[in-house]
């Protein structure tokens, strides 16, 4: 089968590509530049990979011009959104490409893509978490509050939850009223760490979730653990890959959504495996850090993900072990 794969530069993208190159799909990714097309195809040599450029998925069928040139495709699968921490402006950063976006690509698959038997999107936990007031567990029924007025007038705190919950909300609504040829699945990751880029350009380009890791390897949190953005659930970027294969591929995925998360952790654990597995860092990590996982943490239920796509979650001293060993072989002078 052919599958178009949006945002094929991102991280969670380089591990959706391995993922379905692996499983012997043709792919075609898109990305935001020829260069960075190219760096991609090179990234999973010697397999085949054809890329298209789509500068900017907030434009008005920016996709088109990809189902023009290379359908037909039997599977969409759109990562593309933004996800970092300094946003200026939340419309033009996050609302307009998370979903502009999204509705984009439902609109070219429905006008130019007949052959797409099925969409699916990264989402996120947060289009499910309502940190103002904990449901006794969270699942697959939860979803985010947060308006695009909140965006607007505190965009730091809610500019990208309310990108990924207005978007995912969009997605839906289109597939409920417009009756297209397709149907949709999305994955709501929750917090992802794991392996970079193999041909990432700079420690400043990676991903905002592994920043954490990098921070401590690169001896930012020797004086104490970072307090900041309280995420305590996470997983591991190669299930998170594999959620998006099965979403895909299993029959009974389509019409849901999907909560991936693995478990539990706090910085402090984190700290702890590198220290364990990579003792010559040792030194630039936090030496008597407290665990900063707080006891009245929210609960969540990820038996879905296991039970429809068969997950099976990948320990945290797996990947972390294997993040830091990723960031070494890329920058080694990290
Ligand atoms: P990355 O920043 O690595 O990837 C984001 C991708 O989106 C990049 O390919 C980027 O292109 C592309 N992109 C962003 N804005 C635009 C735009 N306006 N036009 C075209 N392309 C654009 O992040 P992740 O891999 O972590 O994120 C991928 C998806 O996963 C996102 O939808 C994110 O919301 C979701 N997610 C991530 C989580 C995490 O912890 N990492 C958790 C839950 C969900 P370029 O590289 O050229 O900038």
């Amino acid at each position: 089968g052919r599958v178009l794969l949006t945002g094929g530069s991102g991280f969670i993208a380089s591990h959706v590509l391995d993922t379905l190159l692996d499983a012997g799909f043709q792919v075609v990714v898109t990305a935001r530049s020829e260069e960075k097309g190219e760096t991609i195809v090179e990234s999973v040599k010697p397999h085949q990979l054809s890329y298209a450029v789509v500068e900017d998925i907030a434009k008005e069928g920016a996709f088109d011009h990809v189902f023009q040139t290379q359908a037909p495709f039997d599977y969409v699968v759109h990562t593309a959104s933004p996800y970092h921490l300094n946003v200026q402006d939340p419309v033009k950063e996050f609302l307009d490409p998370a979903i502009k976006g999204t509705t984009g690509v439902l609109r070219s698959i429905k006008a130019h893509g007949p052959t797409v038997k099925r969409l699916v999107i990264t989402s996120s936990s947060a289009a499910i978490l309502n940190p103002g007031n904990h449901p006794e567990v969270y699942d697959e029924t939860c979803w985010a509050p947060t308006t695009y007025e909140d965006a607007i007038n505190h965009p730091a705190k809610n500019g990208y939850r309310a990108s990924k919950v207005l978007a995912e909300k969009a997605a839906w609504a289109f597939v409920e009223n417009e009756k297209p040829n397709f149907d949709l699945a999305v994955i709501n990751c929750t917090y992802v760490f794991g392996p970079i880029q193999r041909k990432l350009a700079s420690l400043e380009a990676m991903n905002t979730s592994n920043h954490r890791v990098r921070n401590m390897v690169q001896g930012k949190n020797k004086d104490g653990l970072d307090p900041t953005a309280p995420v305590f659930t996470w997983v591991d970027v190669r299930d998170v890959a594999l959620a998006h294969l099965r979403a895909m591929t299993v029959p009974k995925a389509g019409g849901n959504r999907f909560y991936v998360a693995g478990s539990y952790f706090s910085n402090k654990q984190i700290a702890d495996v590198i220290r364990e597995r990579f003792p010559s860092l040792a030194d630039r990590l936090p030496a008597d850090a407290v665990d900063d996982l707080p006891g009245d943490v929210f609960r969540f239920n990820n038996r879905k993900s296991r039970e429809v796509l068969g997950i099976e979650y990948t320990s945290l001293e797996k990947c972390i072990t294997d993040t830091v060993g990723s960031i070494l072989a890329v920058f080694p002078d990290v």
